[in-house]
């Protein structure tokens, strides 16, 4: 009978991705519901070593399969070594990082593996018969679907980073760490990587900020909002709509078709609180809107709600900090 909750644990260049240990968090929780184990998923060149960490944020057991051909992410190759171990342990669950990797893998496996796969999950919970509930957004983040998979195993899906807590790391905590062979089929694997080229980031990073100012279609000055991030020492966020209408970059895009951010505390200026930007922020520890709207939806989700002009607020603030 299938079990255990596996998390695909993505590396890049040998740095364990944020989302991988968000993952472990839940999946943490969800093996513990049901009395199983939770199996970490290690593959890349030269990264045995990361093993031990993955032990400390909660896995049971991590399956590490360290090999030349898994050096860079080709699909054929990660492909191969998942599906070959997941077809030997029949896990329960197996869980991805909605990244560009996840995103192009989790598909893959969910076709050689027989089963279905739920993406861009927002919540995971386990029914008392094993069935993973997976819910996720749908008609365009107007409402949320619980999806199951009660056929087929293992019970897939990804989730964005950003949106599940990061567990607290343990350095008492054991595990057992077992290497794994594959039997590689390279006439499959017909994608070479003949160059990297690493994109430059421009936009310091929101999903890492302590602290968001977040500007919407109601701020009509950026400078304030940059000068009050400056001073504390936070980073500049935005709606989709400051995007769409090309003043900001969209790795600065808060929300279901931007990035989920869990600072301390987020400052929304000039932003309505659609549902799919609520998608992105909620989370957040301390949620400051301001709006001249007083009914705008953002102030459901507020812990201080401020009816005002937004540039009028954020210029008396940068004048007090
Ligand atoms: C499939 C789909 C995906 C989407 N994904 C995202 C997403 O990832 N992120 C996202 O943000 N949106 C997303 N959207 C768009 C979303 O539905 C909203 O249209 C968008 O969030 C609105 O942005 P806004 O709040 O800046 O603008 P508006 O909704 O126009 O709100 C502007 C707000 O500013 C207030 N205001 C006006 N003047 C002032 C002033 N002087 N001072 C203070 N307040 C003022 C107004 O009262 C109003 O509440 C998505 C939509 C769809 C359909």
């Amino acid at each position: 009978m299938a079990k255990n909750i596996w998390v695909f644990c993505e590396q890049r260049d040998g740095e364990l991705q944020d989302v991988a240990i968000e993952l472990l968090g839940v999946a943490r929780e969800l093996a513990d519901k049901v009395g199983e184990r939770v199996v970490a998923l290690l593959l890349g060149h030269g990264i045995s070593d990361k093993a031990k960490e993955l032990v400390g944020y909660g896995a049971d057991e991590v399956r590490v399969v360290d090999h030349k051909n898994l050096d860079k992410y080709i699909t054929e190759y990660y492909a191969q070594a998942v599906t070959q171990i997941v077809k030997a342990n029949d896990p329960s669950v197996v869980l991805f990082g909605a990244t560009s990797i996840g995103r192009d893998l989790a598909p893959r496996l969910s076709a050689r593996l027989w089963t279905g796969l739920t993406a861009d999950c927002t919540k995971l919970e386990m029914d008392d018969n094993g069935n993973l509930m997976m819910t996720r957004p749908a008609f365009g983040g107007n409402l949320f679907a619980t999806i199951i998979c009660p056929d087929h195993r293992p019970q897939m899906s990804t989730v964005r980073p950003g949106v599940m807590k990061k567990p607290a790391f343990d350095k008492a905590r054991r595990g057992e760490i077992i290497n794994e062979e594959i039997k590689w089929d390279d006439s499959k694997a017909v994608v070479k990587i003949v160059e990297e080229v690493k994109e430059e980031k421009t936009v310091e990073k929101i999903e890492s900020a302590k602290i968001l100012v977040s500007c919407g279609r109601g701020v009509k000055d950026l400078k304030p909002a940059y000068q009050v991030a400056k001073k504390l020492k936070g980073t500049v966020s935005c709606s989709r709509c400051l995007v769409d209408t090309g003043v900001l970059d969209h790795q600065r895009q808060v929300g279901q078709t931007g990035k989920t951010v869990r600072p301390d505390a987020y400052l929304a200026f000039g932003i309505s609180g659609a549902i799919q930007h609520l998608a992105g922020m909620e989370e957040a520890e301390y949620i400051v809107a301001v709006n001249v709207d007083k009914t705008a939806p953002i102030f459901k989700v507020a812990n201080l709600g401020i009816v005002a002009d937004a540039v009028e607020v954020m210029k008396h603030l940068d004048k007090m900090l």
